[in-house]
């Protein structure tokens, strides 16, 4: 199954996937970085945009 994973190098917590994927990312307000909190939750959105729209292209897809 594929699995969004996020580079937390890359990551600026812009919060656009949270916008677009609130149930599966979320951004930590210590650190001003997003996670995955539910990356068996993309059927309740759509995770492929919101890897399309993360400026940094820090989201990808893991096959684990
Ligand atoms: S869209 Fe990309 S840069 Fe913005 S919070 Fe999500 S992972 Fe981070």
């Amino acid at each position: 199954m594929k699995k969004p994973v996020i580079d937390y190098e890359e990551c600026i917590g812009c919060g656009s996937c949270v916008e677009l994927c609130p149930e599966v990312f979320e951004v930590n307000d210590d650190e001003v970085k997003a996670y995955v909190k539910a990356e068996d939750k993309c059927d309740t959105c759509d995770c492929e945009e919101a890897i399309g729209i993360c400026p940094t292209e820090a989201i990808s897809w893991s096959e684990e």
